[in-house]
């Protein structure tokens, strides 16, 4: 029951949410529910091949949607994307005979910065002096670094 509800309100969107924003999404139809349940029951369904798990960008997110398509996903605020384009045959090919591998699938995930975050980009970038600036390329690495820290 509870599992269902998740499956089902996790294939209403392609906002590919988080398991906090599942959390606030089932909660809307189960009061009740725990926060625990939902990750259990999230991580049960990416085990048995109900849901795809997307972890890039130190985040865990979750697509209802099972069939091959490609994400992207911002580098600053890890919003994640579908991106329509048809599914690259050659890729599976590029392997065959280079690995001992048996080879089931790939994942492809294209990187950048979302619309909301490029116009912040561009406002920050007008207004700021030298030292902004330059404090601000600072945390641009530390969040490099660390690769799990959220940039905002
Ligand atoms: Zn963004
Ligand atoms: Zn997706």
């Amino acid at each position: 029951m509870q599992r269902r509800a998740i499956l089902e309100e996790l294939r209403r969107v392609d906002s590919h949410p988080t398991a906090d924003e599942v959390y606030e999404m089932v909660r809307q139809r189960l009061p009740h529910i725990s926060l625990g349940t939902v990750y259990r029951n999230l991580e049960l369904l990416s085990r048995h091949g109900m849901i795809q798990k997307l972890e890039g960008g130190g985040q865990r997110r979750f697509d209802g949607f099972l069939e091959n398509h490609y994400h992207v996903r911002c580098l600053r605020c890890g919003r994640v994307d579908d991106v329509e384009i048809e599914p690259i045959a050659a890729v599976d090919d590029v392997l065959q005979g280079l690995t001992e591998y048996e080879v089931v699938g790939y994942k492809l995930e294209f990187v950048g910065l979302c619309p909301q975050c490029r116009q912040k980009g561009q406002h920050a970038h007008r207004g700021l002096d030298a030292t902004e600036a330059a404090e601000e390329q600072k945390s641009h690495e530390l969040t490099r670094d660390t690769g799990t820290e959220e940039e905002r």
